[in-house]
């Protein structure tokens, strides 16, 4: 008996076992709330926000080591909602709340900067953020909060010189291109063909990381159109999209049909795995925290080799990083 048992478990490990894809080596797109942006976004004045402890609690659940923390300082400047008083100043101290919250986890946090990049002081918050030690690692832009209209050139103009500024400092870009829903923008492949040719054409020199696969979270046929120009850019292989990266952040949804998870999948593959990053997006509900976002994104008919790839990429602005 106690030889059989024995001889089960020598030959158990040799057995062919689906072996699950490790957790990713980065969450690629995170945020903390602090206090105050949390009562704003909520309307709950007694919001006590999304801290870096609280991050690194449900990082840790879902094995997953380091995180890019997006800051949230752009919803202080979002269109759609009243504006605040002393909009400006409350923009810097959310970045610097930012920047203080990820210093306490040196090794497993960085941040980007943000801003409305339509607002005033976009280019002098940007300057301001390349000379912080925490914050000068890059720019998070949200073209849907903040109502970046691809289809107005005063928009577009804007948004170019923080493009420029941004590619001057040598800051990479992480960007929601989705236009504003709450506003009804167009969005699809014209919106996504003026993104290519005014402001990925004006940041040749960093990296740039398309948000939730050029949507907005979800899957639809806008997203999937303007998702189709940067396939048949880079099929072509134009030098526009080389140094462009894609999140797959809140892609997959629970209510998505086999035929909806095949259509992504096929996208994603057209891409190509290798610039495709894990990211979970604010762990604002359960649903949301690390662990449950890559137990969703695993619901994609990728392969293990697929699904391992995209668990082990590290963008450049993450990988001296990742080596400490
Ligand atoms: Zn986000």
């Amino acid at each position: 008996m106690r030889f059989a048992l024995c001889t089960i478990l020598l030959v158990l490990p040799i057995l062919p076992v689906t072996q699950s894809p490790p957790a990713p080596v980065i969450d690629s797109h995170q945020h903390l709330f602090s206090p105050a942006a949390a009562a704003l976004v909520t309307g709950n004045p007694n919001s006590p926000g999304i801290s870096a402890r609280n991050l690194i609690e449900l990082l840790d659940a879902a094995g997953i080591q380091r995180a890019l923390v997006l800051s949230m300082a752009y919803t202080w400047g979002k269109a759609s909602r009243a504006p605040v008083a002393n909009e400006y100043e409350h923009v810097k101290a959310e970045n610097d709340w930012t920047a203080q919250q990820v210093a306490q986890y040196p090794d497993r946090l960085r941040a980007f900067c943000s801003f409305n990049p339509l607002k005033p002081y976009a280019l002098e918050e940007l300057a301001r953020c390349r000379k912080d030690p925490q914050l000068h690692y890059g720019l998070k832009l949200h073209f849907g909060n903040s109502d970046v209209d691809l289809d107005n050139p005063n928009d577009v103009a804007k948004v170019r010189k923080v493009f420029e500024a941004a590619n001057r400092y040598r800051m990479p870009i992480v960007v929601h291109m989705h236009t504003s829903i709450d506003n009804q923008r167009k969005y699809g492949a014209d919106e996504a063909r003026v993104f290519l040719n005014q402001l990925l054409a004006a940041a040749p020199d960093v990296p740039v990381q398309i948000a939730h696969l050029a949507g907005a979270g979800g899957f639809n046929a806008a997203t999937e159109s303007a998702l189709g120009v940067f396939a048949e850019a880079i099929a072509k292989h134009d030098a526009r999209m080389k140094n462009v990266w894609f999140d797959a952040t809140v892609v997959v949804r629970p209510s998505m049909s086999p035929d909806d998870l095949q259509r992504i999948a096929a996208r994603i593959r057209q891409i190509g795995v290798e610039r495709m990053l894990y990211g979970s997006d604010a762990p604002a509900s359960p649903l949301a925290y690390p662990k449950a976002g890559w137990a969703a994104f695993q619901r994609l008919p990728l392969t293990p080799a697929e699904l391992r790839a995209v668990a082990t990429n590290i963008p450049p602005y993450m990988r001296d990083f990742a080596k400490r």
